[in-house]
């Protein structure tokens, strides 16, 4: 039985809390090392107290400070140490003390700790997606370098990951062909408005693109799923993990959310992963690779399903998949701004400023914007990332306020 440390960046999030959910029921198996938020002090205080790691750390420096008061006026807690900031939870990603850094943070500030926890060649749990949709080459150079070992927590991913034969497991170096795999497909529930006319979608809410019909998720990635800009970021994230070209890698529409995607080989064969919408599933699979062990979820009841049905996604009411697949061959520099707009013009959404279909036009027009000047130049430093990301959030903060306050 494989013994683990953890450290867990995002532990109060969506992803965060069903990977403590998962430890909960293997003690003999994980221990705690490092538990990181951004500002959610309750939260943090009752996983503190439950699973007494070595280190805490809040991003906010005003919730750090009331967790540390908090935390020392409890004997059980007293001496876990509390810490904030930024380079904290870099040092915390790549400290010895943890061997599997589960990487739970949403969007880009999830980049610089995940990166570290690669450099310093740790069991990597991958949720974080846009840290790879980011920064590309470089983080899977990082891992071939550091011999970090990724494994991928996304749905999806995971679910590739386990069809495919081991020697193809070599994330971000395998060879496909020569493993006999002709295709990676990708599955998709369409999210919440694949059926709506289209003519509804301008007018839906942050709330009605929050209520999706399968998954329960953070607020970003709800609303990524709503406009399949999910999927796209997906896309560009299997081109990385598995070491996909254009003509290996396939989108389909799959409602019901019970095949979690498959790899197509020479011989016919399609393997498939399914089982319920439950991000449990991935994430045990991922923390006790390559042993099983429970996670807590259900196995398929195959007499109360209903049909299984697949289609192609509708190129009018998802623009984003479009825009992230023409990306994806673009180069670095155009998944890193494509996703650095879609943050910024995802916020906007969720905070009312910005309507749900001037998403996909404000991350095309940023794309376009920076197409000018990156078209054909190297992104590979972390400051080139970091250079191209803030450009891109800029210019989409920018054209929302003169174009698109609503
Ligand atoms: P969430 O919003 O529920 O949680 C995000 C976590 O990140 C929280 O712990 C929060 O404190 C922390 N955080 C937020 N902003 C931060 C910042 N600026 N600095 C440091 N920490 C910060 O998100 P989630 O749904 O758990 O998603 C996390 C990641 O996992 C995303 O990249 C998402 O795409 C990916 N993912 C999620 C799911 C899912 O089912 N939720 C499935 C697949 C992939
Ligand atoms: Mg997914």
């Amino acid at each position: 039985m494989s013994q683990h440390r953890l450290c867990i960046l995002g532990a109060t999030g969506s992803i965060g809390l069903n990977t403590l959910a998962v430890v909960r029921e293997h003690p003999e198996r994980f221990q705690i090392d490092v538990l990181t938020a951004n500002t959610n002090v309750k939260q943090m205080v009752a996983l503190c107290s439950e699973f007494r790691p070595r280190q805490a750390i809040m991003v906010c420096p005003e919730a750090a400070a009331e967790l540390a008061q908090v935390l020392s006026s409890q004997p059980s807690t007293a001496k876990i140490e509390v810490r904030s900031g930024l380079g904290p939870l870099q040092e915390a990603a790549s400290n010895e003390a943890n061997d599997t850094v589960m990487a739970a943070i949403v969007g880009g500030a999830g980049l610089a700790p995940t990166l570290a926890a690669v450099q310093a060649g740790k069991r990597v749990l991958l949720a974080n997606k846009e840290a790879l949709v980011m920064s590309g080459q470089l983080f899977m150079d990082a891992a071939l370098t550091s011999g970090a070992q990724i494994l991928p927590v996304d749905s999806e991913h995971n679910a590739i990951f386990q069809c495919l034969p081991r020697e193809a497991q070599q994330l971000g170096s395998c060879d496909l062909a020569a493993a006999g795999i002709d295709k990676i497909i990708l599955t998709g529930s369409g999210g919440p408005f694949r059926e709506l006319p289209l003519a509804e979608l301008t007018e839906q809410s942050p709330a009605a693109a929050c209520a999706h019909p399968n998954w329960d998720m953070g607020q970003k990635i709800s609303v990524d799923s709503a406009t399949m800009m999910n999927k796209g970021l997906e896309y560009i994230e299997a081109r990385w993990l598995f070491n996909c070209t254009a003509a290996q890698l396939d989108v389909v529409l799959h409602p019901q959310s019970v095949i979690h995607s498959m790899v197509s080989y020479a011989d016919g064969s399609v393997l498939a992963q399914m089982g319920r919408p439950d991000m449990r599933t991935p994430i045990a699979h991922c923390l006790s690779f390559p042993e099983r062990i429970a996670s807590g979820v259900e196995p398929l009841d195959f007499m109360a399903l209903q049909n299984l049905t697949f289609a192609s996604a509708d190129a009018e009411r998802y623009p984003c998949l479009a825009l992230a697949i023409k990306a994806c061959w673009q180069g670095q520099w155009a998944t890193t701004a494509l996703n650095a707009a879609n943050e910024v013009a995802v916020a906007h959404f969720l905070n009312g400023s910005l309507r749900f279909t001037a998403i996909a036009e404000v991350c095309a027009a940023v794309v376009k914007q920076l197409e000018t000047t990156h078209a054909g130049h190297d992104v590979n430093s972390l400051e080139a990332v970091l250079s191209v990301d803030g450009q891109a959030r800029a210019n989409a903060t920018n054209l929302i306020e003169m174009n698109y306050s609503c």
